[in-house]
């Protein structure tokens, strides 16, 4: 977290000792804009080992140039002017090298509206016609957008961002280098595509992004999306993330290898799609295995599906309504169960367990431990 506030004082430190220094980037957006913002990034002619003696520093990214300081209970990163190196698979810089002018920093940014510099008298420094492009509401890149997605592919997705985020529209010629050069996307790195994926979908402006990647076709580029953007851009109610991608991944029929998930929300997503496929078959035994979340989940989907009615009210009756929503319910503990018998303990303790589970759970059996034990003693063969 950083204020504007904060960041004069930081910027008339450095100031102090003799160096350059501005707000730059999504800060001085929101500023004119006036919408809030998380995050102030400053930009100086100070090298971030010359950064390091005024302020308490921590070294996040200093390949980039980038340091972040910290101000009172304020974070912010402070990055040395610079501009690119030679770009590998249009991934990362290879080589950042620093400048003396920030104008060329200025123009190494992505965007005109990313590109506006403020100082600490919020005086606004505009070398790339960023303020101009702010009042038209528009995402434009910095100088021939081919070349700049050329540079770096994943901008194109940061242009659908900024739109989602903004609502502004993309300028044309950005628009058709974004249609012509899409494929390029291919060579990014998925993390990155997926971080700004994430925000674009956490947007207010989510349908207009999502009607921008159509047109352009870059929703065929990104790895089993295609049907279910189709799909969102159509609705009422724009999904949030997790009912987003599983819709996606539904009539995708899987979840694409490529996307970066971690393990949880990798197996969020697998369950959840392969539990749309049950339809109205929200019986006790799903209902119990899968819980009361993947099963409101699947619902949710199959009703933004027009698959099923809406079974909410239903799912949350019965899954409360369960006799048992978890084996620790059973009032029956497995040192129990092997005590009853002869035997040692074994697979046949899980066995017996589940075949109980499905017993109670159906109301053959009742969850009583009297009941219980009868039942191992007549199941279980010595
Ligand atoms: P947000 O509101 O999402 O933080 P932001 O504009 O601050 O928006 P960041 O991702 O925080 O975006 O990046 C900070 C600034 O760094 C941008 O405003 C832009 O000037 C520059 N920048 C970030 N990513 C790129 C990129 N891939 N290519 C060129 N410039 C970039
Ligand atoms: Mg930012």
């Amino acid at each position: 977290m950083s204020t504007i506030r904060t960041a004069k004082k930081v910027i008339y430190e450095l100031k102090k000792q003799g160096f350059d220094a501005y707000i730059v980037g999504g800060a001085v957006r929101d500023h004119l804009l006036k919408q809030p913002t998380t995050d102030v990034d400053i930009t100086t002619n100070a090298k971030p080992h010359q950064v390091s003696k005024i302020f308490k520093t921590k070294p996040t990214g200093l390949k980039y140039g980038t340091v972040t300081a910290m101000y009172g209970d304020e974070q912010f990163e402070i990055t040395t002017y610079r501009v690119d190196g030679t770009y590998i698979d249009n991934r990362h810089p290879d080589e950042v090298v620093f400048v003396e002018s920030v104008e060329e920093d200025v123009k190494r940014r992505d965007f005109t509206i990313n590109g506006i510099l403020m100082t600490e008298k919020e005086e606004i420094i505009d070398y790339v016609n960023g303020q101009e492009d702010l009042n038209s509401k528009m995402i434009r890149t910095i100088g021939d957008p081919k070349e700049r997605f050329t540079e770096d592919a994943l901008r194109m997705m940061r242009a659908f961002y900024f739109q989602s985020k903004l609502g502004f529209q993309i300028d044309k010629a950005t628009r058709d280098a974004i249609s012509e050069m899409k494929e390029n996307l291919k060579t990014v790195a998925m993390e990155r595509i997926l971080n700004e994926m994430i925000k674009l979908l956490q947007g207010s402006h989510v349908r207009k992004a999502l009607k921008s990647m159509i047109t352009t076709g870059v929703h065929k580029v990104l790895p089993g999306l295609e049907k279910g953007i189709v799909y969102v851009e159509q609705m009422d109610e724009m999904p949030f993330v997790d009912a987003f991608f599983i819709l996606c991944f539904t009539l995708n029929g899987s979840v694409p290898k490529e996307w970066p998930f971690s393990n949880k929300h990798r197996h969020r997503y697998e369950t959840a799609r392969q539990l749309t496929e049950k339809l109205e078959d929200f019986d006790p035994y799903t209902l119990y295995t899968y819980g009361l979340d993947l099963c409101l989940l699947a619902n949710r989907i199959n009703t933004m599906l027009k698959r099923t009615k809406n079974l909410k009210q239903k799912i949350e009756y019965d899954y409360n309504h369960l006799p048992i929503q978890s084996d620790l319910d059973l009032k029956l503990r497995a040192t129990e169960i092997i005590a009853l018998t002869n035997k040692k303990a074994g697979a046949w303790v899980k066995q017996i367990q589940t075949e109980m589970v499905i017993e109670v759970l159906n109301q053959r059996l009742k969850n009583e431990k009297s009941a219980l034990e009868t039942y191992v003693k007549e199941h279980v063969i010595e």
